[in-house]
């Protein structure tokens, strides 16, 4: 095969020889390191799935500040993958590690509300338009919870998620449509259940599937992100929410929309920018400024059937809830930076430095004559690997091509640029600059002029 989403295929090959052994060179303390933590964590990484970079052997961070961050072996990096959103307002933003040097100085945990937990209710309150709160260690703990609330409250036991849709490593929502039939996603590891019991999966922007689902009357609630970002980016057709929502309301399921990623959009996140009104809301990663911390808002109305629903049920464990959530340390994170750093002037920046990289990486495809697009939401910027925007999983998934990502991924390594591993996502920062945007047009220009 000599050419592969339009480019040299061969060339690309190489190049990628080029690049790895270019990068087992340079960084001989990462490779250290890595050989040494081998023998006492699996694969050599505190995480697995830290394997699944580009790189051949687990590059070692030393430290990270703002836009950017340092490895061990001395390079600098400008990075646009920020934790894949949890350094979305950069690393260790000033306002939020003052708050948490300061609080470590009082406790970390209690199990019990320091005060800084009425204020954070009053800023979320007032940032997302939803009156009543609660908090969790991740966003996949989040939904989780969100899923148990709304089945208790409903007394339904299916949830609808869309196809190829990620929301943390909560099991119920790993079910794919593999020819129209849903199927239990096969990566799963240890997954002795049946998801496809309980959950429903349609195409998103299908207001006909979601229809036929719906109208079976056993939907405890919709389980969204707003436009899909986790297998590529998927918007919402224009009118697909309206309709959705009225579809979810009349048939009687809960909407909860999934923020984590879409909060780029801007302060209030995508359903404060365009008018949603989910039941119940979810964000994790970034709220904290990178902390580990995650919050879930609700109605009035769903507070009043989950306080109904508590009621009636015998004393003892809910299945909601962790030990160290919403603790002292966390809670101080939220609150900075919800005050200082998640502001408007914040978004400002990052929406007007996000514009000019898709205009750059939109010109460096038009340049090399590839049939690529480039999607954004917000400070969230996408290039995929198909002329139109694909309109549900399964046309986004059709997009992917983990071998090419790669290649791109670690030649901009190799030159002092991240972006994150799993597809072609960049999110910018308040503390990035136009000469980091223009490094990253121009090295991506580089790289595509190389294998045309
Ligand atoms: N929701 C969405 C939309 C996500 O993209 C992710 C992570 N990529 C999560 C939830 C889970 O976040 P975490 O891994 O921090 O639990």
């Amino acid at each position: 095969q000599s050419t592969r989403q339009g480019l040299d295929w061969p060339r690309a090959q190489a190049l990628m020889q080029r690049e790895r052994e270019h990068f087992a060179a340079h960084h001989p303390q990462s490779l250290a390191l890595s050989k040494r933590a081998d023998r006492h964590l699996l694969y050599g990484v505190p995480l697995h799935w830290m394997i699944d970079w580009s790189t051949p052997f687990s590059l070692f961070v030393a430290s990270a500040q703002g836009a950017g961050f340092c490895d061990v072996d001395g390079h600098e990096y400008v990075d646009f993958c920020l934790g894949d959103t949890g350094a979305m307002f950069g690393h260790a933003p000033g306002p939020v590690a003052a708050a948490v040097a300061a609080q470590t100085a009082k406790g970390f945990t209690t199990m019990l509300p320091s005060e800084d937990a009425a204020i954070v209710g009053e800023l979320l309150a007032a940032r997302f338009g939803l009156p009543f709160w609660q908090f969790a260690m991740t966003a996949t703990d989040a939904n989780r919870f969100v899923i148990r609330w709304a089945r208790a409250v409903t007394g339904r036991s299916k949830i609808l998620v869309f196809n190829g849709c990620y929301h943390g490593t909560a099991d119920d929502v790993f079910v794919d449509l593999v020819a129209g039939q849903p199927v239990q996603r096969a990566s799963l590891l240890g997954q002795v259940y049946d998801l496809t019991r309980h959950t429903v999966v349609v195409e998103f922007n299908d207001l006909d599937a979601l229809e036929a689902a719906l109208q079976q009357g056993d939907i405890a609630c919709v389980l969204a992100e707003p436009a899909m970002t986790n297998i590529g980016m998927v918007l919402p057709q224009p009118g697909f929410w309206a309709a959705a929502q009225q579809l979810i309301q009349r048939h009687g399921a809960l909407l909860v929309i999934d923020e984590t990623h879409t909060i780029s959009t801007g302060p209030g996140g995508y359903c404060r920018a365009h008018d949603l009104r989910p039941d119940l809301f979810v964000l994790g990663k970034p709220i904290g400024g990178g902390v580990p911390c995650a919050v879930y808002g609700f109605t009035e109305s769903v507070a009043a059937r989950m306080r109904k629903a508590k009621s009636e049920a015998p004393p003892g464990h809910s299945g909601i809830g962790t030990t160290l959530t919403a603790n002292m340390l966390a809670m101080a994170a939220i609150r900075a930076n919800l005050e200082s750093v998640m502001t408007n002037a914040a978004y400002q920046h990052m929406f007007s430095l996000a514009e000019h990289l898709a205009t750059g990486l939109r010109g460096a495809i038009q340049q090399a004559g590839l049939p690529w697009c480039v999607t954004q939401v917000g400070a969230r910027t996408e290039f995929q690997f198909t002329p139109t925007p694909p309109r549900n999983g399964t046309e986004a998934d059709a997009t992917l091509d983990d071998e090419l990502e790669h290649i791109l991924h670690l030649y901009l390594l190799n030159r002092g640029v991240l972006i994150t591993p799993f597809h072609n996502m960049m999110l910018v920062c308040p503390d990035t600059t136009m000469a980091d945007v223009d490094r990253l047009v121009g090295q991506f220009s580089s790289c595509l002029e190389t294998l045309t």
